[in-house]
């Protein structure tokens, strides 16, 4: 699934690259035939200019020394130049009158309107091979004393602009798929890394609906074993009593499991600010103490909270900030034997709101520090199952206070206790 995805990213990464990359290099390469036409146009304007002035000037000493012109005269007028293929002069009517000229197939008539124009030429060598050639041809009016006298025709061979055109071509036929290889491995690697997340989630997920089935498969199997023994007849009214009994407990427990699996679910990310309250934390904290303070009696424990005299204001959710303060409260109560402690502090540093709780309990070994904030991670899985725990109460705490914007860390040392400690930004 991962590959073909990685592959349609790359594919698609490479097809829209890719048509950039070509529209670019064939406006770069019409741009770069364009430029070569247009320095080539200039030249031969300059030509056109140069030999047209020659005339003109021939014809104004003509009628100085005879009265009147005569086109023919300027038959040594017009020097052929080696750059050009050839020299036409038309009369008025468009009659040609004067060519110089390598070709011999010359048009009588101007045929071309006054302009350029870009010309496909065959002709045959010595040994009559026969040769294509591109010329580009420029027609212009020639007038003397504001009298139109006729019109200069001259053309050159494009070699120059050919050769330079060709070179581009080459290095586009060669560069472009270099080019469109390259985009195709970057593609690939680029698809690799957009994955990564989303494999990351995807493997997180299955983790988790593996471990979520796993742990539901336990009490539904209990259900059923239960409420099979409480079928079979005859009814002893103690033992159905006993079975439903048991059928009521583990369906707390899953029901308890299952609110807290919606609970994770629901509450990814942060939270929206707009959704969060103003409230004042020692408040909200003394409650959730006071609703400790009998069950510290009935399991011997001694509990105690440090609560600061003035309030301190936090924005939140307050039942969520509650369930993460009393998943750390509750397990410092099962994990600490009669006799020990408990501790809930509230206090502020470095302009964060701190809370404490710290117990004298069992501890956790260093080894499974790193890991006990993760989904259905428990250290002692017996000793976790007997006293009801999934491994999910750590996860939802953290949960709940990342959404807050804040941080969960603990401290603790086996047979000594731990300390769990969250921090919150101060409004
Ligand atoms: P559980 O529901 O199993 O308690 P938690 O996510 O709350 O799951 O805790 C994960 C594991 O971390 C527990 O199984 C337990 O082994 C360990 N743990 C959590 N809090 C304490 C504590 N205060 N003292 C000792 N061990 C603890």
């Amino acid at each position: 699934m991962f590959a073909r995805s990685r592959r349609n990213l790359a594919n698609l990464f490479a097809l829209s690259m890719g048509s950039i990359l070509i529209v670019f290099a064939a406006i770069g390469y019409y741009l770069r035939v364009e430029d070569e036409l247009q320095k080539f146009d200039v030249f031969l304007f300059g030509q056109s200019k140069k030999i047209a002035e020659n005339a003109q000037r021939l014809l104004y000493l003509q009628q100085l020394q005879m009265g009147e012109v005569d086109i023919s005269a300027l038959t040594n007028a017009l020097p052929m130049s080696s750059e050009l293929s050839y020299i036409r002069w038309y009369n008025v009517n468009q009659q040609l009158i004067l060519f110089y000229s390598n070709n011999k197939a010359v048009s009588r008539t101007l045929t071309s309107a006054p302009g350029y124009q870009t010309l496909q030429i065959n002709s045959n060598d010595q040994q009559g091979k026969s040769n294509t050639e591109w010329i580009r041809e420029l027609t212009i009016k020639v007038a003397h004393n504001n009298t139109l006298i006729g019109y200069l025709q001259i053309a050159a061979p494009l070699t120059t602009v050919r050769s330079t055109v060709d070179r581009a071509r080459f290095f586009l036929a060669l560069g472009v798929p270099v080019t469109l290889g390259v985009i195709g491995i970057t593609g690939w690697f680029l698809g690799g890394l957009a994955m990564q997340p989303t494999r990351r989630a995807y493997e997180q997920l299955q983790r988790f609906t593996a471990d979520a089935s796993h742990e539901l498969r336990a009490p539904v199997a209990a259900v059923l074993s239960n409420a099979q023994v409480a079928l079979i007849p005859p009814f002893d009214e103690s033992e159905l009593r006993f079975r439903l009994e048991n059928i009521v407990d583990v369906a707390k427990s899953m029901s308890n499991l299952i609110a807290n699996l919606l609970l994770l679910s629901r509450h990814e990310g942060n939270l929206d600010a707009s959704g969060l309250k103003n409230i004042n934390l020692v408040e909200l904290v003394a409650n959730i103490s006071n609703n400790y303070q009998e069950q510290a009696t009935s399991q011997n424990l001694i509990f105690t909270s440090q609560l600061p005299e003035e309030a301190i204001t936090i924005k939140a959710e307050p039942d969520l900030l509650k369930q993460a303060i009393v998943n750390l409260l509750s397990n410092a109560f099962k994990y600490t034997p009669a006799n020990g402690s408990v501790k809930l502090r509230v206090l502020v540093q470095s302009r964060q709101a701190v809370i404490q709780v710290e117990d004298s309990g069992i501890g956790i070994p260093e080894q499974d520090l790193p890991n006990i904030f993760e989904r259905f991670y428990r250290v002692d899985t017996v000793r976790s199952r007997q006293t009801g725990g999934f491994g999910l109460g750590l996860a939802i705490a953290q949960q709940i206070v990342q959404a807050h914007q804040g941080k969960i860390t603990v401290n603790s040392l086996v047979g000594q206790g731990s300390i769990f400690q969250i921090e919150l930004p101060l409004m």
